[in-house]
């Protein structure tokens, strides 16, 4: 860094999680770069420096690594060769090699299971499908199922469920007979996630676990407050996502998704009840909670793991639910949800992305709900979803387990 200039940290994707990285990066008086497709895309419009150019356009690439001291990702779906290119003028985390192991689901379980096998986490019980053969030689045991393209999928997209071999077979021709991953259909009683900030020095450390609702393959809430799951599960949930980031030498912020399974099922008789579903690159919607209910959020330890600044331990000081603003709400309101009506509810914190078009399904921002204890975040979640019109119910949404 150059005396009385501030050095500049840059990021591949301007999305909402290249936005609320970047103002943490600001906060601690770093510039930013952003390189984006879009001209006016949420992390551009607030950067010091803006590159509109695709992620795998050379003189895009050369511009940012000229400009940026250290570079990171807010999407794993940035081609591998993009961030190969960047490393090397200059140090990017996470590496390519890791990103391309979460670009692709058989990648991501064999890893999963050369790390989480001796510890009892399992991955879903599943079939590679890349030729036709493959396809007739499935198991019957693995239906019903999830057919799930290896790459590219987010949100639930590029995702169908199959009930018998014929549903499959039409399912594979929907996808364009990519190479997929068929997954049994698991017996979910819950979902978490955990997420861990490791250093290039080795050092890591971790939030607590989160609790996940998603509603139609997208995050709908994260719950998080000591007891949200039960600690056995939450403490083999935690070691093995430690062991998933060290496995792959990772630097950065890695959160790792799970399965709860119905303790009942046979399924859990099996697997046990925690399975391990996929990995994300990167700060993660599940994480959103931590920028108003811990003392570091997701986004500082990103900043912090790509300057090689030191990681403390994250301490969750609130209670907290973070509920997902879709573009749904603008679209049944008519354009503008009742905010005042909602910010006037005690411990609410409202985050909006910047997007100027609403969409279905589009991600537009969060409410996070902090308070003193749990029952009190989730008495204002109930109301704040009642003058939002989302549908919220802990006894059905978020049942004891
Ligand atoms: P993300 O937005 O998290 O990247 P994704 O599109 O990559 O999502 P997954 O996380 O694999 O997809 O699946 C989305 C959701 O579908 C899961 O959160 C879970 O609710 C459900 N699901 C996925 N796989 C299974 C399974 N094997 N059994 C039961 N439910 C599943
Ligand atoms: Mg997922």
């Amino acid at each position: 860094m150059v005396q009385g200039q501030p050095a500049i940290l840059g990021v591949m994707g301007g999305g909402q999680l290249g936005r609320m990285w970047t103002q943490a990066a600001q906060r601690m008086g770093y510039a930013t770069a952003v390189l984006d497709p879009d001209a006016e895309s949420p992390a551009g419009l607030i950067s010091h420096h803006a590159i509109t150019a695709a992620y795998d356009d050379p003189a895009g690439l050369a511009q940012l690594a000229q400009l940026a001291h250290a570079i990171t990702t807010e999407f794993e779906n940035v081609p591998a060769a993009a961030l190969e290119q960047l490393a090397r003028l200059r140090p990017v985390a996470p590496s390519a090699a890791c990103v391309a192991v979460a670009q692709d689901r058989l990648q991501e379980k064999a890893h999963f299971q050369r790390c989480l096998d001796a510890k009892g986490v399992p991955v879903a019980p599943f079939a590679s499908i890349q030729t036709l053969k493959d396809l007739q030689a499935v198991p019957p045991g693995l239906l019903p199922g999830i057919l799930k393209t290896a790459r590219m999928g987010y949100d639930g997209k590029g995702q169908v469920r199959v009930a018998n071999p014929a549903e499959l077979q039409a399912a594979w021709a929907q996808l364009q007979h990519v190479p997929c991953v068929l997954e049994q259909l698991l017996p979910l009683v819950a979902e978490c996630s955990v997420l861990v900030a490791r250093g290039a020095d080795g050092s890591c450390v971790n939030f607590p676990v989160q609790r996940n609702l998603h509603r139609n393959g997208i995050l709908a809430m994260t719950e998080v407050y000591p007891g949200n799951v039960p600690a056995d599960l939450a403490e083999q949930a935690v070691a093995a996502t430690r062991q998933i980031a060290q496995g792959l030498s990772y630097v950065g912020v890695l959160c790792v998704e799970f399965f709860v399974l119905d303790a009942a099922s046979p399924q859990a008789q099996g697997l046990g009840r925690l399975v391990v579903n996929e990995m994300a690159p990167r700060p993660h919607n599940s994480g959103h909670y931590t920028l108003d209910a811990c003392d570091q959020s997701q986004f500082d330890l990103q900043v912090r793991t790509m300057a090689g600044l030191p990681l403390t331990a994250p301490r969750l000081h609130s209670a907290a639910i973070m509920l997902n603003l879709l573009g749904d709400l603008w679209l049944a309101h008519a354009g503008m949800p009742p905010w005042d009506a909602v910010l006037a509810l005690p411990g609410t914190h409202l985050h909006l992305y910047g997007k100027t078009q609403a969409r279905a399904g589009r991600k537009m921002g969060h409410l996070n709900i902090t308070a003193a204890t749990p029952q009190e975040a989730r008495a204002v979640a109930l109301e704040s979803s009642a003058l939002l019109g989302l549908p919220l119910d802990f006894d059905v949404d978020s049942k004891p387990l």
